[in-house]
């Protein structure tokens, strides 16, 4: 494996988003701070102090280094078929008219997050998985494997 070279710099003390993602998620996880007693195995926390060790806080860095979401749709496909049938069931009435035009509304949203999942989110993510921190001077590079020509890394030694 020949080590990540930060362009800036080039500093090898380099470490991936996904890595520092982990680590910034946990490092909260086992230094978070209660006043009060701490829980009990019992489960039993008589907390006198606020205690927020819900176990998905982030640092900072943990927040900055966090992947890219999918768009969640799955309610919206159910409510929007639910709305469909019940509109269609209900076609002679005016509200079944409102409810299959809201339906097909909202079907239509939920399709448009299912592009964005298909065709921008792989995108957004593979960047991702190449984001690089430098540890050294903090700088945050994509580090591209299988296109690292002489002039590509002059630009990018120069380029501040
Ligand atoms: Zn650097």
């Amino acid at each position: 494996m020949s080590a990540i070279l930060c362009p800036s710099c080039g500093s090898d003390n380099c470490q991936s988003f996904s890595i520092l993602n982990a680590h910034g998620t946990s490092v909260v996880n086992t230094s978070t701070r209660t006043a009060g007693v701490g829980v009990g195995r019992g489960g039993l926390g008589v907390g006198t102090a606020k205690s927020r060790t819900t176990g998905t806080q982030q640092t900072a860095v943990g927040a900055m280094t966090a992947a890219p979401a999918k768009k969640r749709l799955r309610w919206q496909v159910i409510l929007s078929i639910v709305l469909v049938l019940f509109g269609l069931s209900k076609i002679t009435h005016g509200i079944g008219i409102v409810m299959l035009i809201v339906g097909l509304a909202l079907a239509y949203w939920g399709y448009t997050r299912l592009r964005y999942n298909q065709n921008v989110w792989p995108q957004l993510y593979s960047d991702w998985q190449l984001k690089f921190l430098c540890n050294k001077c903090g700088t945050v590079f994509v580090n591209q494997p299988s296109y690292t020509s002489p002039a590509d890394e002059e630009v990018a030694s120069t380029v501040e």
